[in-house]
C-alpha cells in the first residue's frame, strides 16, 4: 500500500514578471514500510517537492494524497494536524535549540507532539538512546559534533511517532563518517520499525540502498 501518493504535480513560483515552473507533472508513489530516494543537483526543486509534501507550501495544481490525507484539499488547520501527527521531517540544518540540551531538545517537541511532562521525558530518553547518544544527554548543541546534532534532530523528528519521515539532504552538511552514521540509523527506522521513508540527497550512491529511487532533473521526475 502507498503512504504516498502524488499525481499530476505542478508548482510554479510567481516571481513579479515571469511565472517559473519548478516541477512539471510529477507522478510518484512511497510504498509504506520501504525506504524511497530522490536524487538531483541543487535547484532540481527537491526541496520544493519535499515542502509541498510537507504540506509547507501549496501546490499550483495535481494531488498529493500522504498518510491517508489529501494534502491538496486540506486547510492550514488540517495541514497542522498533520504535520504534528503523521510526519517526521529533518533538514540540512539541525535547527536544535541552542540554550537546551541534547535531552531537552527532544523532550520539548514531545511536550508540543502532546505528551505530559514525564512521559515527554521518557520518549526523549527512550529515542536518545534509539539514536546511540545516552551519554550526551547534558550536552548542548555547541558541545556536540555536527553528526551528533543531526541524530539529535533524528531523534526530535520521532517524537510524534511518525508514519512517513521525510528527510531533505540529511547528511549535507556532515562527512563521510557522519553521513554514514546517520543514514544507518534512517534505514534502521526502516527495517527494524517499519516506518516509510523519503530521502533527498544529492549522494548518488545512496540510491544503492533504498527500496526505489528517482531522480528529479529540472523539475522533472524520473523512476530509476
Ligand atoms: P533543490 O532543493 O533541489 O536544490 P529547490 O527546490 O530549493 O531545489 O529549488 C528549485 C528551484 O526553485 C530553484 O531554481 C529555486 O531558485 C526555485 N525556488 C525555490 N523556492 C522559490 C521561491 N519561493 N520563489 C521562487 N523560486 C523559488
Ligand atoms: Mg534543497
Amino acid at each position: 500500500m502507498d503512504i504516498l501518493k502524488i499525481n499530476q504535480l505542478k508548482k510554479v513560483f510567481s516571481t513579479g514578471a515571469e511565472d517559473l515552473t519548478i516541477l512539471h507533472d510529477l507522478n510518484m508513489n512511497v510504498e509504506g514500510g520501504k525506504s524511497t530516494v530522490i536524487t538531483g543537483e541543487s535547484g532540481s526543486g527537491k526541496s520544493t517537492l519535499l515542502n509541498l509534501i510537507g504540506g509547507m507550501d501549496n501546490l499550483s495544481s495535481g494531488e498529493i494524497y500522504s498518510c491517508g490525507f489529501p494534502i491538496h484539499t486540506m486547510t492550514e488547520k488540517q495541514l497542522t494536524e498533520y504535520r504534528r501527527k503523521s510526519i517526521g521531517l529533518v533538514f540540512q540544518s539541525h535547527y536544535l535549540l541552542k540554550d537546551f540540551s541534547a535531552l531537552e531538545n527532544i523532550a520539548i517537541p514531545a511536550r508540543i507532539a502532546g505528551f505530559d511532562k514525564k512521559k515527554a521525558l521518557m520518549k526523549a530518553e527512550e529515542l536518545i538512546e534509539k539514536v546511540g547518544l545516552a551519554d550526551r544527554k547534558e550536552h548542548f548543541p555547541s558541545q556536540l559534533s555536527g553528526g551528533e546534532r543531526q541524530r539529535i534532530a533524528l531523534a526530535r523528528s520521532l517524537v510524534n511517532d511518525p508514519e512517513l519521515i521525510l528527510a531533505d539532504e540529511p547528511t549535507g552538511n556532515l562527512d563521510e563518517k557522519n553521513s554514514r552514521i546517520v543514514e544507518d540509523i534512517l534505514f534502521s527506522l526502516v527495517e527494524e520499525f517499519g516506518k516509510s521513508l523519503l530521502l533527498v540527497t544529492h549522494n548518488l550512491i545512496l540510491a544503492e540502498r533504498v527500496d526505489k529511487a528517482y531522480h528529479l532533473t529540472g523539475g522533472v521526475l524520473e523512476e530509476k
